[in-house]
């Protein structure tokens, strides 16, 4: 038996627990909630998604003992060069203040017509076995829309009310969980990680 049946998700948000066991589902894998035991704060140095990711599932590996599934994403903007990229959640400044955050998105690109406001949200997620693994597991899922110009629905997080899916005209604030959750960048990425996982544990 592989040592990652037994996994820690690197995430506090009970959201994204009940998105990724859900996805585990039928898999023997096991998922166990970060919140189980004492991690202590993470500064997410990296300069990429991928180097977040690790130093998240790192510190969740030495946190509990266990191997360790971890996510980083955030959303690109093409008229801006990539931002708010890795610095998505405190683009305006405060971690997680999201209307701020979306505020200073439409600001940035009020000069910017319909056709040049293409982006797309991307995540990665790596599986550590251990907190030395030499050799993470590297997934990635991407997006692709359009910014709107201005917020419409009330369901997501984040930038949500905000992004319009390529080929859609809602926002994904106005999609269902259920429809978010087979479209998103987290659950692409989350199912070719959960297909490698499941590769190497069978
Ligand atoms: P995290 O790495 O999943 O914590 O995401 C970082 C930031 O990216 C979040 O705080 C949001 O601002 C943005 N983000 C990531 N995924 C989504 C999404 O599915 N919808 C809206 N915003 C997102």
């Amino acid at each position: 038996m592989s040592a990652r049946r037994r996994v820690v998700l690197a995430s506090a948000n009970k959201g994204k627990l009940a998105e990724v066991q859900a996805l585990l589902e039928g898999s023997g894998i096991e998922l166990r909630s970060l919140s189980e035991f004492e991690m202590p704060d993470v500064e997410e140095t990296g300069l990429t998604f991928v180097e977040n990711a690790i130093i998240k599932a790192r510190a969740a590996c030495v946190a509990s003992g266990l191997p360790a599934i971890a996510d980083d994403s955030g959303l690109e903007v093409d008229a801006l060069g990539g931002e708010p990229g890795v610095h998505s959640a405190r683009f305006a400044g405060i971690h997680g203040d999201d209307q701020a955050n979306n505020a200073l998105l439409l600001e940035r690109l009020a000069q910017v017509p319909g056709s040049g406001r293409s982006g797309r949200f991307r995540c990665v997620v790596v599986s550590l076995a251990h907190a030395a693994d030499p050799a993470p597991l590297i997934c990635e899922g991407i997006w692709e829309g359009r910014i709107a110009d201005h917020p419409r629905g009330g369901g997501g997080f984040g930038y949500d009310p905000l992004f319009v899916p390529r080929g859609m005209s809602m926002t994904s604030a106005e999609l269902s969980p259920a429809e978010k959750n087979r479209l998103s960048h987290r659950a692409q990425a989350l199912r070719k990680l959960i297909e490698r996982l499941t590769m190497a544990v069978a």
